[in-house]
């Protein structure tokens, strides 16, 4: 549930996706009705090879498309790397800064988040910057600690409600079908928000987004959706075929 904030329903293709797979855009773009698009904000973050494909796909549309991470740096020798600016170029809106994923495999850190967040802020794309806890984390009654110090860290001063969206995403909900009690996710977002209160100011804090990820469907979107301070969806594995997707959209 989100006062005054305009939902956003986003999702994380992750390494998914053949130029076969721009159906599924379609498919999304022709089951979003405009009465649900009127409500809430729509986003497709494919993996780079297909954001041209993408943009293309959804041009004029109601849809967004995004990238799913960034060099911090505008360009140079930094092989195999992808700016902002690139990604910009092609049309995308939205990039997914620090997911766990990147955290973990690709040892990102939260500075590391802080001048890729920059970065997406140079180019005029607003960064989705995730934080969660992992299995441990919780069991030792670190989750606030946690994911306190990842927002502290990873987002940038001056952050505002056009350049910057949270994410939560417990590492142990990820792709395992668990997701914390609506109690726990609560406790998190207005967590979240009190935090970013402090620092950009009460009044932004209040206009910043903050998303729940981590094993979201169409069948507990309703629920996960309706919890205070949470202001739509990050999906993942759901958001690969469209019905699924769009059954998440239909939660609003
Ligand atoms: P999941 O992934 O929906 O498959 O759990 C969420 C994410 O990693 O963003």
């Amino acid at each position: 549930a989100s006062e005054g904030r305009r939902p956003l329903v986003a999702g994380n293709w992750k390494m998914n996706g053949l130029r076969s797979s721009i159906a599924t855009v379609e498919q999304v773009l022709e089951g979003l009705t405009p009465k649900l698009t009127d409500k809430i904000d729509v986003l497709i973050c494919p993996p780079a090879t297909l954001i041209a494909s993408c943009v293309a796909a959804v041009t004029g549309s109601a849809i967004a498309i995004g990238g799913q991470n960034l060099h911090a740096r505008a360009n140079g020798a930094f092989t195999g790397s992808i700016s902002a600016e690139m990604l910009a170029d092609l049309g995308a809106r939205y990039v997914i800064l620090g997911h766990s994923e990147r955290r973990a495999y690709h040892h990102e850190t939260d500075n590391g988040v802080h001048a890729k967040a920059l970065g997406a802020r140079r180019a005029g794309l607003c960064g989705i910057i995730c934080v969660g806890e992992t299995e441990d984390e919780r069991e030792e009654g670190r989750t606030l600690d946690i994911v306190r110090a990842q927002l502290g860290l990873g987002v940038p001063k001056g952050a505002t409600a056009e350049d910057t969206v949270l994410a939560y995403e417990p590492v142990w909900a990820i792709g395992t079908g668990k997701t914390p009690s609506t109690a726990d996710i609560a406790e998190v977002h207005a967590s979240l928000r009190d935090m970013l209160g402090t620092m950009v100011g009460k009044a932004e804090a209040d206009k910043i987004r903050i998303l729940y990820g981590g094993s979201v469907k169409a069948k507990n979107a309703r629920e996960l959706m309706a919890v205070e301070n949470v202001d739509g969806a990050l999906v993942g594995g759901a958001s690969l075929v469209a019905e699924d997707f769009l059954g998440i959209c239909a939660a609003y």
